[in-house]
């Protein structure tokens, strides 16, 4: 009986070593493993969180050679000599491809988890629109490891816009923010559709219709309407 318990002790010491050396063996195997797989958005969702945008929701980046431009049409005070310098001029209005991307949003792309949160509270995709903020996150990041390893060959004859995300998917965004709003590691995938329509108003003038004449308006009135701006206080003197 005493032999049988003391059998009993050692096969369950033998089992513990077992498991303990197994779980040790796993986990470093694993983690040799994760910078290889889509797991790999474990690490980087730390830094991403860390480097995010914590600005208020809604507030767009500008271009500083835009925004000089703007306040020059605008702001009668605002001083047309103060030219903004050479390292202001950007070498392309928004973007194309990964390479104009920032850091930040290209790290984004890999601390995507896929989760699917952002597009399931698109009201674009709600509606049956093309878009979806999960899939923006997934192409910018399959464009980037293409990228990667075509490294020696840049010139592909491909490119993040038209190749994986189309002016579609782009002109369906409503620019709510609700994607960036509900992302747990505080991806803003709006920052990269706002870039890639940059890059189709600035660079390729290429607008839907029915933005063709707001636009208009406002290059030539500063407002969105077909008034001139002299006329604006006319509607006081109406009955
Ligand atoms: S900002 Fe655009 S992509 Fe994001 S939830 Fe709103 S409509 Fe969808
Ligand atoms: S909510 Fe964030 S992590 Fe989830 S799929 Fe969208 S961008 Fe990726």
């Amino acid at each position: 009986m005493l032999g049988q318990s003391v059998g009993n002790v050692e096969t369950l010491h033998v089992l513990g070593k077992i498991g303990w050396w197994g779980h040790l063996i796993m986990v470093l195997v694993f983690l040799n493993y994760l910078p290889y797989s889509k797991h790999l958005h474990i690490l980087f969702a730390f830094p991403n969180t860390y480097f995010s945008n914590l600005a208020p929701k809604g507030k767009f980046t500008n271009m500083k050679s835009v925004e000089q431009e703007v306040k020059l049409m605008l702001d009668p005070n605002a001083d047309p000599y103060a030219a903004t310098s050479g390292s202001d001029v950007p070498q392309r209005f928004g973007a194309k491809d990964v390479q104009d991307l920032t850091r930040n949003q290209l790290l984004s792309a890999y601390s995507c988890t896929e989760c699917g949160r952002c597009t399931s509270v698109c009201p674009a995709n709600t509606t049956g629109k093309l878009l979806s903020p999960r899939k923006i996150m997934m192409d910018t990041r399959d464009r980037l490891s293409e990228v990667g390893e075509n490294k020696l060959n840049l010139e592909d004859g491909k490119s993040l816009l038209g190749d994986y995300i189309t002016p579609e998917e782009l002109w369906a965004c409503t620019s709510c923010n609700a994607c960036v709003q509900e992302c747990p590691v505080n991806i803003d995938p709006l920052s990269i559709i706002v870039d890639l329509r940059r890059f189709l108003v600035m660079e390729e003038s290429k607008i839907p219709t029915e933005l063709t004449g707001m636009l208009t308006n406002i290059e030539n009135n500063g407002a969105p309407w077909q008034f001139s701006p002299t006329d604006r206080m006319k509607w006081t003197e109406e009955n």
